[in-house]
């Protein structure tokens, strides 16, 4: 779970890491009255669940508070990369700093956690990356050891921090390690990580991602955000299906992990011959493959954009392929015309009567295949097409 700057940065807080007084508006009056209260200069941030926002116009200084209350006006609705501003954060505004970039991370590649700071932080911090990365230390964390005051001025030394903010800025990296630990985090990223001329190092931007395996340990469920966006992954959650979102072509539903991970490993390979089409997202559909539970997965998958062709991949068990084969027919039924052609590979329990089904039902879009190698090429070749 993505957390909202806003609130990373009250985990933040409760760490002991600096960050700028603030609070959250719903509409540009808000946004005023915490301006005036704050009697400075403010930001008001835009509050979404990317990044880019400040090159978006989504972060914008205001002197005053009916300043704050237009900027707020201008970002409310705002719609940057997707995602709609529903809420600012209006911000005591910093001045006079130095940026830089601290983040820990799981590098699943690597197997290993993994720190990275910059002196050069700040909005391009992507770029640097790709082009100088040599002002990117990147260093491996042992998570049994993890980062004390000594490996923390180390990593701001070996990012090229100046001398004199090595301490100030290393108490900080172990303040964030502190966050990832406690708070079961996948990520935590600081950009700017701030360093003013009074040598207050503060965390003038958060991202956090949580662990959701962790959740149980946490009081986190007052940070989830039931609107999300209305994004896909959302909508699967409140059905109780798992769906991931990849960067490929081919929608792909399967029951059960291991069938699904496997389905996604043929269509790639059988891609490769046809435009390197990929998968373009998975839905696990778990062991009760009803009527229902395939007319929502079917409605998911056809609802992301990249899908061009989907694979259905159902291995029967205790719910039988004539069960599957049923679903598949009602769920186009209760969804009309599927928009993209559907490969389906039935076997296992009762496969025969499930391929039957689908035979007599001739859905102009649906074409049986017995084969997973032989489901894979074609639904890459309809993909491709
Ligand atoms: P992002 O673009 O989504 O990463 O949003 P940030 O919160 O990082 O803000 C973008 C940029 O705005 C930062 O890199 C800073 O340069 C600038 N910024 C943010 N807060 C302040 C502030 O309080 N004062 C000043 N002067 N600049 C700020
Ligand atoms: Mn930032």
């Amino acid at each position: 779970m993505d957390l909202y700057e806003y609130q990373a940065k009250e985990l933040f807080a409760r760490h002991g890491i600096t960050v700028p007084p603030g609070q959250v508006a719903a509409t540009p009056q808000e946004a005023r009255a915490i301006a005036a209260e704050m009697r400075a200069p403010v930001v008001i941030k835009a509050q979404v669940k990317t990044g880019g926002r400040g090159k978006a116009g989504g972060v914008r200084l205001a002197p005053g508070p009916s300043a704050a209350e237009d900027e707020a006006r201008r970002i409310l609705g705002m719609d940057i990369k997707g995602h709609t501003a529903h809420r600012v954060l209006v911000e005591k505004a910093t001045g006079g700093f130095e940026e830089y970039y601290a983040a820990y991370l799981v590098d699943r590649a690597n197997r290993t956690l993994l720190a990275m700071v910059s002196s050069e932080g700040g909005m391009d911090i992507e770029e640097v990356a790709a082009t100088k990365p040599e002002a990117l230390a990147r260093i491996p964390i042992d998570a049994t050891i993890g980062v004390d005051l000594e490996t923390a001025r180390l990593l701001a030394a070996r990012a090229g921090l100046p001398e004199d903010v090595l301490d100030a800025v290393a108490a900080t990296l172990v303040r964030l390690w502190e966050v990832l630990v406690e708070e079961d985090a996948v990520l935590v990223e600081v950009n700017p990580l701030a360093c003013t001329s009074d040598g207050t190092v503060l965390a003038l931007d958060g991202k956090i991602t949580l662990d959701g395996n962790a959740a149980f340990r946490h009081d986190h469920a007052a940070l989830a955000d039931g609107s999300d966006d209305g994004g896909l992954e959302a909508r699967a959650r409140a059905k109780h299906l798992n769906y991931v979102k990849l960067a490929g072509q081919v929608g792909v539903i399967g029951n059960g992990a291991g069938l699904v991970m496997s389905t996604l490993d043929v269509v790639a390979y059988a891609g490769e011959r046809f435009d390197g089409v990929r998968p373009a997202n998975f839905l696990d559909i778990g062991g009760g493959a009803s009527a229902q539970v395939m007319a929502d997965g079917l409605e998911i998958i056809l609802s992301d954009p990249d899908v061009r062709a989907v694979l259905v991949n159902v291995f029967g068990g205790i719910t039988a392929c004539d069960a599957v084969a049923n679903g598949i027919v009602k769920a186009l039924e209760v969804l009309g015309e599927a928009r993209c052609p559907i490969v389906v590979r039935l076997d296992g329990n009762n496969a025969e009567a499930g391929r039957k089904i689908l035979s007599d039902a001739a859905h102009p879009m649906v074409r049986v295949v017995t084969t997973m190698d032989g489901a894979a090429e074609l639904v890459a070749e309809l993909a491709a097409a």
